[in-house]
């Protein structure tokens, strides 16, 4: 059996805001609260859910851009949860970021040609030759021309800056990229370009995704499996398709119901579940279940007791204590 190449077991992630002399005190933000995930090669997990609901903090874990408050994180076996930077170092080649805003992460003084040199020089040992031939494949590969190699990121449109991106986050050959919202500031039609070069990257270099994202139509047209998160807290993980065609937790099945159908015609085969109120905060979270005070099918036991991460089926996982509930409600929506 394949093992998985990544392992993500009770990862927790808290941070503290404010300040001990102001009126509120210090507070503690509970951003991660005991997640597990695997990660097998070559596949892309989605991580979705409403801003806030630590779906970025994660990925920033992953990345060992933020600690970890407890819980542990194994990368092709290895335990890297609590190596320090320079044990890192050779790790760093092996897992990458790309992010949402392209303009925010690169130096707009430096030219293309040094941006994508840049993680190269930083972790290799080839040559300034080398390095040049290397960025000129590079930028083919992620259908740039040779000539933009000299140009600033101001010159490029945003699809192209993520491109660039892309193309840095590739440089060294990594096994695992965590995508944190790709696409989310490009138009329609860039992001569907966008989608389909990284398609075609994963195939072409090997590479496995977590791919993070708040639409979910792009999350369905690239993941193999889904991972739904609120309030810093994983509730259904499933295979993407599946979970898109019987979504089992409510919370799930609002945030499917909103997506917009393209063929008109099939708007009213599909209800719709409406939220009410607003995600609660992660400083204070609720009690019991931290979905029940928007949960349309809330029983008192929700309110004290926490539900598990449960299996549901082949490779489906709930944190719900009335899932066939759930799909009993999200049927009755359904005219
Ligand atoms: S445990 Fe209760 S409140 Fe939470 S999602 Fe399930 S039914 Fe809703």
């Amino acid at each position: 059996m394949t093992a998985p190449l990544l392992e993500i077991s009770n990862v927790s992630k808290r941070f503290a805001v404010g300040s001990r002399f102001s009126s509120q005190g210090l507070r503690i933000v509970n951003a991660l609260d005991d997640v597990s995930l695997s990660v097998m090669p070559g596949e892309t997990v989605g991580l979705v859910g409403e801003s806030g609901c630590g779906k970025s903090t994660l990925g920033r874990c992953i990345t060992r851009l933020y600690e970890l408050t407890s819980g542990s994180l194994r990368f092709a076996g290895t335990d890297i949860s609590s190596l320090s930077t320079r044990e890192m170092r050779p790790l760093r080649r092996r897992i990458q970021m790309v992010f949402q805003d392209p303009s925010a992460s690169l130096n707009p003084r430096r030219r293309v040609r040094d941006l994508i040199a840049e993680p190269l020089r930083v972790h290799t040992k080839m040559g300034s030759e080398e390095i040049t031939a290397r960025v000129a494949e590079l930028l083919d590969i992620v259908g740039l021309k040779p000539d933009h190699a000299m140009r600033f990121p101001h010159e490029f449109s945003g699809g192209q800056r993520q491109r660039i991106g892309i193309a840095r986050a590739i440089a060294l050959n990594p096994e695992l990229i965590v995508l944190d919202e790709p696409v989310s500031a490009l138009d329609v039609s860039v992001q569907a370009q966008i989608v389909n070069l990284l398609a075609d990257l994963q195939e072409r270099l090997n590479l496995t995704y977590v791919f993070i994202a708040h639409d979910l139509s792009v999350v369905r047209q690239v993941s193999t499996r889904i991972a739904v998160m609120y309030l810093g807290s994983i509730v259904e993980l499933g295979d993407a398709e599946d979970v898109f065609s019987r979504p089992s937790h409510p919370y799930t099945q609002a945030l499917i119901s909103a997506v917009p159908v393209p063929d008109v015609g099939k708007v009213g085969s599909r209800g719709r579940v409406v939220l009410t109120g607003d995600v609660p905060s992660p400083i204070n979270p609720p009690s019991g279940c931290r979905f029940h005070t928007r949960c349309p099918i809330a029983q008192d036991r929700c309110r004290n007791e926490r539900p598990v991460l449960r299996q549901l089926g082949a490779s489906r996982h709930v944190a719900c204590h009335f899932p066939s509930a759930a799909d009993q409600a999200a049927q009755a929506v359904r005219p």
